[in-house]
C-alpha cells in the first residue's frame, strides 16, 4: 500500500460570469508569473541572487494595497501558485543546465520566459477549500462550477489542487487527488517494443501498433484554414474568429493524439511485466525538419512519460535500453550487428559469417523489438518471478541471452 498522487481533468461547464471570472484569475497569474520572473532578472543582475516564491509573494502583498489593487478580485492562491509554478520553473532550468554540462541532455534548457496572452489564457492553480459534488466542483473565490461529465471525479479523496485552464475556448479543470493504492501483481510477459514513424509501434510479440496520423490527415484542412488566418487584417474581428476555427481543430489533433497514446501506454502498463524501449533522442530528432512534423504527431514524448508513471501504477518495469545498442541495426537470432545497414532497407537480413546458420530475415522493426526483448532478460537481475514467463513468448531465434550481451558491448 502506498499513496500516489494522481490529476483528473475534465471539462467545465462555465456561464459567462463564470468564464469572466476564470479570465480574471487566469490573467492574475500570469501578471504575477510575468511579475516575478521581471523581478528575479533584476534582482539577479543586482546582486547574482534572486528571491524565493515565498519572498516574492510577500513583496507582493505589499504591492497590493498600493500599486496592484484589482489583485484582490481574485484569489490569493492565483498569484501566489504561480510564483511558485515559477521557482519550479527555475529549478527545472537548473537542473537541464546541470545535465547539459555532464554531457547528458541535448534538447534545450527552457528558460522560463514570460506568458502572453497570444500564446494561450493558460490558467490558474487553486488550493485551500476544494470539494467536488456530483456534476461540479466547488473552488475559492470562483465557486461553484458545473462540469460537463458527471461521476467522473473521485470521490472521498484529499484534494491537494485544483487547475484551472482554457485551450481554445473550452475551460477545463485538473484536480491533483492523493490515493491510497496497491500496485497489483502483474504476471504479463516481457515485450520489446519498437517505436517508429510508419507504424505507431512494433511489439517483440509480434503486434502492431498503427500509428494514425492524426495532424497529416488533417493537415489539408489546417494549412487552409491558416491561409484565412493570415489572409484577414491584423487585429480584425474576422482575423480573430478565423483563428479560433484554427485553434478548435488544433484542439482536435491534440485530443485524438491524447487518446491514442493514453490508450497504448495504459494497455502496456497493464498487460506487461517488463517493457523494453530504445533511448530516443527526441529533442534532437525534432530538429531534422523533415520528421519533426511526423514524430511530433506520433507523441513519443508523451508516450515515454505516461508509460513510466502508469507502469509503477501496474507492477510494470520500464526498461530503458542505452542508445548506444543499436536495435534496429542488431540480429535478434545471433547478435550480429549490421554495421552498413540503411534505414531504407527492410526486412533486416542476417549476414552474420561467423554463423551461417542464422540466417534470419525478418520484418525489421520486429527485429529491433526482439533485440530489445532479449535486453531485459540479459541485463536484468531485478526481474519478478512473473517475468520470466516472458520466455514464453514468441521468438523466431532462440539464443543465449548472455552471448547476446557480450557481442553487444563489443561493439
Ligand atoms: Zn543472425
Amino acid at each position: 500500500m502506498s499513496t500516489i498522487q494522481r490529476a483528473y481533468k475534465t471539462e467545465l461547464d462555465l456561464n459567462n460570469a463564470q468564464i469572466t471570472a476564470c479570465k480574471q484569475h487566469a490573467g492574475a497569474a500570469r501578471w504575477a508569473y510575468n511579475w516575478g520572473l521581471q523581478r528575479k532578472q533584476e534582482a539577479y543582475r543586482a546582486t547574482g541572487t534572486s528571491p524565493s516564491a515565498i519572498e516574492l509573494h510577500r513583496e507582493l502583498n505589499a504591492l497590493k494595497q498600493t500599486a496592484v489593487p484589482w489583485l484582490y478580485a481574485v484569489s490569493k492562491c492565483a498569484p501566489q501558485e504561480a510564483l511558485r509554478s515559477l521557482d519550479t520553473a527555475f529549478a527545472h532550468f537548473f537542473r537541464r543546465a546541470r545535465l547539459q554540462k555532464h554531457g547528458k541532455l541535448h534538447g534545450k534548457l527552457g528558460y522560463p520566459r514570460r506568458k502572453n496572452r497570444k500564446r494561450g489564457l493558460g490558467g490558474c492553480r487553486l488550493t485551500g477549500s476544494l470539494v467536488i459534488l456530483p456534476g461540479a466542483v466547488q473552488l475559492p473565490r470562483l465557486g461553484r462550477l458545473r462540469l460537463k461529465e458527471r461521476g467522473y471525479l473521485p470521490a472521498d479523496t484529499k484534494i491537494l489542487s485544483a487547475t484551472v485552464s482554457e485551450q481554445a475556448g473550452h475551460w477545463y479543470v485538473s484536480l491533483l487527488v492523493e490515493h491510497e493504492h496497491v500496485v497489483p501483481e502483474n504476471t504479463g510477459p516481457v515485450v520489446g517494443v519498437d517505436l517508429g514513424l510508419k507504424r505507431l509501434a512494433t511489439l517483440s510479440d509480434g503486434h502492431v501498433e498503427e500509428n494514425p496520423r492524426h495532424l497529416q490527415r488533417r493537415l489539408q484542412k489546417i494549412k487552409r484554414l491558416q491561409r484565412a488566418v493570415s489572409r484577414k487584417v491584423k487585429g480584425s474581428q474576422n482575423r480573430k474568429k478565423a483563428a479560433r476555427r484554427l485553434g478548435t481543430h488544433y484542439r482536435h489533433v491534440a485530443n485524438q493524439r491524447a487518446n491514442t497514446v493514453h490508450q497504448f501506454t495504459s494497455r502496456l502498463a497493464k498487460t506487461k511485466s517488463v517493457v523494453v524501449l530504445e533511448d530516443l533522442n527526441v529533442a534532437g530528432m525534432l530538429k531534422n525538419h523533415r520528421l519533426a512534423l511526423a514524430i511530433s504527431d506520433v507523441g513519443w514524448g508523451a508516450f515515454r512519460r505516461q508509460l513510466t508513471y502508469k507502469a509503477a501504477w501496474y507492477g510494470c518495469r520500464v526498461v530503458v535500453a542505452d542508445r548506444w545498442e543499436p536495435s534496429s541495426k542488431t540480429c535478434s537470432g545471433c547478435g550480429w550487428v549490421d554495421g552498413d545497414l540503411t534505414l531504407a532497407e527492410r526486412p533486416f537480413r542476417c549476414e552474420n559469417p561467423a554463423r551461417p546458420d542464422c540466417g534470419l530475415v525478418l520484418d525489421r522493426d520486429l527485429n529491433a523489438a526482439l533485440t530489445l526483448a532479449q535486453l531485459a532478460d540479459s541485463s536484468s537481475d531485478s526481474l519478478n518471478a512473473c517475468g520470466e514467463d516472458g520466455s514464453g513468448q514468441r521468438q523466431v531465434a532462440l539464443v543465449k541471452p548472455s552471448s547476446m550481451k557480450q557481442e553487444l558491448n563489443a561493439v
